[in-house]
């Protein structure tokens, strides 16, 4: 299952990894939930495809994207299992969406009765209905907004709205109160519009929901963070149902190794100084592989031991404080395991004073995917 390629550096995705989550998230929410594999932005930068198709072998039945361009990916790879884009999509691809079955998320009353001028099609367009009850982003607020664009739906023959949904801006955070409020707003429009009308899927949990609220999630899930193996955040690790398997890691190997003596310099700038005779060796991997120059001091792993990065990042290679002489073509771990070594993805995002989320996302197109 390994792409070629021609560059000793490698991200691995444990397959088998994102299976066991998935299985496990279904588990906690129960058979009857529908699991939706979010693979936005190429699966976290998993692998959009590969991430899909495991999903759906563990058992979601649906997957989320956040645009169209997305979400054809997923179908030009040929996967065939309905695809909701979570993000605003144009009228103009509504012929596109309706053939390809995917569903289209809708908030806005123009946007809806554009598209019933634009779209003439036989083919069923299927919406998912986005409510805003407080992560202020896209959503439709009130009731009257709703009942416009519900109505607007009802209308057309050739449109199906099947789910409604929200999202939570703080479900990650242990204290509650704002994500109650939004539970209650979510549950008071749900109400009013379950009163007129019967939609098949209703959703808002994210993962941090999914965890932490599974019997109050409605009928389906959208799930990415977890089924990645990462904790939605920090202060979840301790209240965390079950345990969650990373499957991100990233590899190379030694490109040149040379001992310095004291007071030599290394890279741009001469920051760095030895102090006295030094072992250093040359990591061929850069910002431009998404290893941002902020990265400068983090270790990475080289034969079981860490070593610390020293001097600037360039773009394409970076140097270490060897424990010792090593020999070209050694592994160097820069996320991931090696003996009793570990370097998480959390430990890189607080290096960064970042989420977790953005460390898969930041490793660039440059360096190839590898499936396990
Ligand atoms: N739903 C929506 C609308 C999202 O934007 C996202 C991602 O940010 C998700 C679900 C998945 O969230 P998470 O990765 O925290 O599970």
């Amino acid at each position: 299952k390994m792409s070629s390629f021609h560059r000793d550096t490698w991200v691995e995705v444990n397959l088998d990894n994102i299976y066991e989550n998935v299985q496990a998230i279904q588990k906690h929410v129960t058979e009857d939930v529908t699991v939706i594999a979010v693979v936005k932005a190429n699966a976290y930068g998993h692998g959009d495809a590969q991430v899909a198709n495991i999903a759906l072998e563990a058992g979601a039945t649906y997957l989320a994207v956040s645009f169209l361009d997305e979400a054809m990916s997923l179908r030009m790879q040929g996967i065939d299992a309905p695809i909701l884009v979570l993000g605003a999509s144009r009228v103009s691809d509504l012929p596109l969406a309706a053939k390809e079955n995917i569903t289209l998320t809708v908030f806005q009353k123009d946007w809806m009765e554009e598209a019933i001028n634009v779209y003439s099609g036989k083919e069923k367009v299927k919406l998912h209905l986005k409510l805003d009850t407080g992560m202020g982003r896209i959503g439709a607020r009130t009731k009257e907004e709703i009942s416009a664009i519900l109505n607007l739906i009802e209308k057309a023959t050739n449109m199906e709205l099947e789910g409604l949904y929200t999202h939570f801006a703080t479900a990650d955070e242990l204290e509650s109160d704002y994500v109650e409020l939004q539970f209650e707003k979510f549950a008071e429009l749900i109400t009013f519009i379950t009163a007129t009308y019967q939609i098949p899927m209703v959703h808002c949990g994210n993962s941090a929901a999914t965890l932490r609220f599974p019997q109050r999630i409605f009928n389906a899930v959208r799930v990415g963070i977890a089924m990645y193996g990462l904790t939605p955040s920090p202060e979840m690790v301790p209240v965390l149902p079950f345990p969650l398997k990373e499957a991100f890691s990233l590899h190379t190997k030694l490109v040149h190794v040379k001992k310095l003596s004291g007071g030599e310099s290394v890279s741009y700038g001469a920051t760095y100084k030895t102090e006295q005779e030094e072992w250093v060796g040359t990591v061929p991997v850069g910002y431009a592989d998404g290893w941002i120059r902020k990265l400068q001091g983090m270790n990475v792993i080289v034969d079981g031991k860490l070593a610390p990065i020293i001097g600037r990042i360039c773009m394409d290679q970076f140097m270490i404080k060897l424990p010792y002489q090593l020999p070209i073509g050694t592994k160097v771990t820069l996320i991931g395991t090696q003996e009793d070594k570990l370097i998480s993805s959390d430990d890189i995002a607080a290096k960064l004073e970042t989420i977790n989320y953005e460390i898969p996302c930041m490793i660039s197109y440059r360096v190839p995917r590898m499936f396990l």
